[in-house]
């Protein structure tokens, strides 16, 4: 693994916590060089000062991928220090807990403009230099991207969205040598549901799941790389993701139900 990720330039947004700081972290272990981008700047230079202190080698761009200008200046920044782009992760991630019934529309633009639009900015500027080292664009997405999740109709919604972009942004490169993947890791245990956006807007301020029976993000983090390793197209990575994407062709209405029992089991769960 070390060999394929050596000196490959690696941009992860959303790298201030969660899976894209383990992401960022696997990477650099592997030798790769990596940039860090996230909204929160002091996060960022803690994490890449002991990438580096380490002996590994990582810059941080303070970047709010809902903003476009932003996203280019983290590309244009990424060039400059490196002069290539190998990998891209789409990781920058916000959810959301609320009954679409309930919800004010601002948090529904929010997870679009985070979501989705983060994706769609970042790659626009990244999309030639990728194509230049046949590299990889990668979406970190849910299952909620294969089955709408009830109490997230945004998340599901922009999940959504960031698929059918991926998807043809992959056969519109498909002479180009472009890897394409997206991959769902199940409930890990990270910050998302703390900052996850409620009714009003305002944030979750904790979690409805037991964090720590939660996935890993260090092994959601050594899946992104072996799915990048084999040039993967989709990666699921639990039995429900794999059942869901196999079910919900041949028995919908029952992944329906699933899906609404698991939800509504939930503490103070938004659905009545
Ligand atoms: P965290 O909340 O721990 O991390 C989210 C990251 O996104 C942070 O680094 C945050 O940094 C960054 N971010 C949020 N908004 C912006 C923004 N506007 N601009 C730039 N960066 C932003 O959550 P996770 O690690 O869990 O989430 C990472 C991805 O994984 C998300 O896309 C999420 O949808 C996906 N995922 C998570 C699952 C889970 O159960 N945890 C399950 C399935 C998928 P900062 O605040 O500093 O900007």
């Amino acid at each position: 693994m070390k060999q394929i990720f050596k000196d490959k330039v690696v941009i992860v947004t959303g790298a201030s916590s969660g899976i894209g700081e383990a992401t960022v972290r696997q990477f650099a272990l592997n030798g790769s060089r990596v940039v860090l981008a996230a909204r929160s700047e002091s996060k960022l230079s803690a994490i890449a000062k002991s990438i580096n202190d380490s002996g590994g080698e990582a810059v941080f761009f303070k970047t709010d991928v809902s903003d476009e200008a932003d996203c280019k200046m983290l590309i244009q920044k990424s060039i400059e220090n490196f002069g290539r782009i190998d990998i891209l992760i789409n990781n920058a991630g916000l959810s959301m807990r609320a009954a679409f019934i309930d919800v004010d529309l601002t948090v529904l633009h929010r997870l679009m403009d985070v979501n989705f639009w983060g994706t769609v900015y970042c790659t626009k500027y990244a999309l030639p230099y990728l194509i230049e080292s046949k590299g990889s664009l990668v979406g970190v997405s849910s299952v909620a991207g294969f089955h709408g999740l009830p109490g997230r109709t945004g998340y599901s919604a922009s999940k959504f969205a960031m698929h059918g972009f991926l998807e043809t942004i992959r056969i519109e490169n498909l002479r180009k040598g472009l890897h394409v993947m997206i991959i769902a890791p199940g409930f890990t245990s990270t910050e998302i549901r703390k900052h996850a956006l409620i009714a009003n807007g305002s944030e979750q301020g904790e979690s409805p799941r037991n964090e720590q029976t939660l996935m890993s993000p260090e092994f959601v983090a050594k899946w992104v790389l072996k799915g990048i390793r084999k040039r993967k197209r989709n990666k699921l990575l639990t039995w429900d993701g794999k059942l869901t994407a196999l079910f919900q062709r041949i028995i919908p209405d029952v992944v329906d139900w699933a899906y609404y029992r698991e939800m509504s089991n939930e503490p103070k769960s938004p659905l009545k």
